[in-house]
């Protein structure tokens, strides 16, 4: 069977400092999954834990007392409507989110790749070229595959994100042609055999050039060799990002050769 696009793993409310849209209300995003026929979708809000030290001005707000403002989420029948976060990984591989925290969230996602965070989420040196991007991308991935999280609902968000790059597209395409080789394939091993997910995030999936295309498919086609299994995203801050991406997700996909061998599902 093919890997079908039943759910949505990243999605962001009016809680995120970058949403803050009334319109992007936990209903409107319930009202999205029953129109597209999804089984599954999950909030995941920004997140910094506030026993954490380390937050930046921007993440600080966004604590647990914050995210849990979307709590009881809307119900409907048939949808399964999961309470996950976006937490960090700073340039020192400080983790936004403490043990004692594991258990409060049905899903986790963890972002290695916010690196227009300069000076938060990336050193200023690191950030100066395609090397030192590539470099810092692939130990922060591997630190946290070397963290004991609880593996079976941790995402890895955006791993190919045009972040990577500054918004840079032809940095972009160089910093990921970098990091597709060895190392990725042993990280992507790992995080095959410890069952975490990888995200398929369609907001980085509508690509601008052939250039791009090639260099996004060739990271994701290690993962795929290397047995991990895959989920979608679509990162929306707004209720415009969530239209068309089914079909976005679904193309993409179908361009890895997906199965539902491939596929992963929180709480399964
Ligand atoms: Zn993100
Ligand atoms: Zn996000």
């Amino acid at each position: 069977m093919k890997f079908t696009v039943d759910h949505d793993y990243h999605i962001h409310s009016t809680l995120s400092a970058c949403s803050k849209d009334p319109a992007q209300s936990t209903a409107h995003i319930l009202q999205y999954a029953m129109e597209n026929g999804y089984g599954q979708i999950c909030l995941t809000d920004h997140f910094w834990d506030e026993t954490v030290p380390g937050a930046s001005r921007w993440y600080a707000p966004q604590n647990y007392d914050h995210v849990r403002k979307s709590l009881p989420l809307p119900r409907a029948e048939g949808v399964e409507f999961l309470f996950g976060v976006e937490t960090e990984m700073t340039k020192d591989n400080i983790l936004g989110i403490s043990p004692e925290r594991y258990d409060a969230f049905d899903f986790i996602i963890v972002p290695v790749s916010h690196f227009h965070m300069v000076g938060f989420a990336l050193s200023e040196e690191d950030a100066a070229t395609v090397e030192g991007r590539a470099n810092r991308f692939l130990t922060k991935l591997e630190a946290v595959l070397a963290m004991p999280l609880p593996h079976h609902k941790i995402g890895l968000a955006h791993l190919a994100n045009d972040t990577l790059g500054g918004r840079d597209l032809s940095m972009y395409c160089q910093v990921l042609r970098q990091i597709t080789g060895d190392h990725l394939r042993q990280l992507f091993k790992k995080a095959a055999a410890l069952g975490v997910g990888i995200e398929l995030n369609t907001s980085c999936l509508a690509f601008r050039s052939e250039e791009e295309a090639q260099a996004v498919t060739a990271f994701y086609t290690v993962a795929k060799e290397c047995g991990c299994k895959f989920y979608i995203g679509t990162d929306a801050h707004h209720p415009a990002q969530l239209v068309g991406q089914k079909a976005i997700a679904q193309c993409f996909a179908d361009r890895l050769g997906l199965t539902e061998e491939n596929q992963f599902h929180i709480g399964k």
